[in-house]
C-alpha cells in the first residue's frame, strides 16, 4: 500500500491522519497488531515479552524481507537485525514498524521500506571507520543503521521538527556519535567532507554537484533520481581521477528532495 502524502497544516489533523493511515495498514492485514496486553503480567515480563516481539518480528523481516531479496551483505543483515526500528516510527504506527513497506513520520514525510534501506546501506558498502553523509535523516533509522556498522555518520535534515526529534531520538537510542544538522542537504556538509559515501534518502530530479564533489576517489553517491513516481536508485562512484561510474538498482519511490525556497508549508 503507497502511503499518500499528508497535506494538513494542523498538528493535531496530522496526527489524526496518521493515527488513520496506521489503523487502515492494520486493518488491510499489513502486520501483526500487539496482542492484547494481560492485567495480572508484572511490569519486568510485560517489557520482556514485548522485547521477544519486535525481537521475533525483526528477524521475520531480515528473512522474509531482505534476505528473500537477496541483500547478502552479513553486516547488513546483522544490522537490520539489531537496530530497534519500532523506536523510530510514531507511536501509533508501532505495530507496523517491521512491515514491508515505507510509513508515514509526519509532517508528510516517511521512513523508508526496509528492503530499500538495507539495499541503498548495501550499495554504500559501509566499513568501520569511514565517514559518511546521509541526506534526508527523517526518523534517523538509515543514520542508526549506518552508526550500528561502526561509520561515522553525518546526517541533514531540512525540516526541523524532524530534525530535533530524530536528534533526540538517536542520543536516547545510544546512537549518540551521528552528527546531526537542519539545513539543505543538497549542499552536502563541506566541513565535514571528503565522505567514503554519501547516500541520499530523497530524490532528486538530478544528481546535486556537491555531493559528487564531497566523495573521496573511489567513493559512492547513492541516489534516487527522476521525477517523483518515477525514480531510479543509483549507485555513482568517483574514480581515482574523478570520473563518474554509473550503475542503476530498479525504479524506487521516495519523497522529493526539497530546497528551502520549496518547503511543503
Ligand atoms: N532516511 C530517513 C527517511 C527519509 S524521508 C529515515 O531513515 O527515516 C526523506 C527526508 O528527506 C525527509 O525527512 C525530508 O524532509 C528530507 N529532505 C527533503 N529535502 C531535503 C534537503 N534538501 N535536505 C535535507 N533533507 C531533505
Amino acid at each position: 500500500m503507497s502511503i499518500p502524502r499528508i497535506v494538513s497544516d494542523s498538528g493535531f489533523a496530522r496526527a489524526r491522519l496518521r493515527q488513520f493511515l496506521c489503523a487502515a495498514i492494520l486493518s488491510a492485514g499489513g502486520c501483526t497488531a500487539d496482542p492484547t496486553p494481560n492485567a495480572t503480567t508484572p511490569t519486568q515480563e510485560k517489557k520482556d515479552s514485548a522485547a521477544a516481539k519486535w525481537d521475533t518480528q525483526r528477524r521475520q523481516m531480515v528473512e522474509e524481507q531482505l534476505m528473500a531479496r537477496k541483500i547478502k551483505d552479513a553486516k547488513v543483515l546483522q544490522a537490520m537485525g539489531r537496530v530497534p526500528r519500532h523506536e523510530f516510527v510514531p507511536e501509533d504506527c508501532r505495530d507496523l514498524a517491521y512491515r514491508d513497506g515505507p510509513l508515514p513520520i509526519g509532517q508528510g514525510q516517511t521512513i523508508s521500506q526496509p528492503y530499500i534501506v538495507a539495499l541503498m546501506t548495501e550499495a554504500a558498502a559501509p566499513k568501520p571507520g569511514q565517514k559518511m553523509l546521509e541526506v534526508g535523516t527523517g526518523s534517523g533509522y538509515q543514520a542508526a543503521i549506518l552508526a550500528d556498522l561502526g561509520v561515522e555518520v553525518y546526517s541533514i535534515e531540512l525540516l526541523p521538527k524532524l530534525a530535533e526529534e530524530a536528534a533526540t531520538r538517536l542520543k536516547r537510542l545510544g546512537y549518540a556519535k551521528v552528527q546531526t544538522r537542519t539545513g539543505d542537504g543538497y549542499l552536502g556538509w563541506p566541513e565535514a567532507a571528503p565522505f567514503d559515501a554519501v547516500v541520499v534518502t530523497c530524490g532528486a530530479d538530478h544528481v546535486p554537484a556537491p555531493l559528487f564533489e564531497q566523495l573521496k576517489p573511489g567513493g559512492v553517491l547513492v541516489i534516487p533520481v527522476g521525477k517523483t513516481g518515477d525514480q531510479v536508485l543509483r549507485v555513482i562512484t568517483k574514480g581515482p581521477k574523478g570520473e563518474k561510474q554509473v550503475r542503476e538498482l530498479g525504479p524506487v519511490r521516495f519523497v522529493p528532495l526539497r530546497r528551502p525556497g520549496d518547503m511543503p508549508e
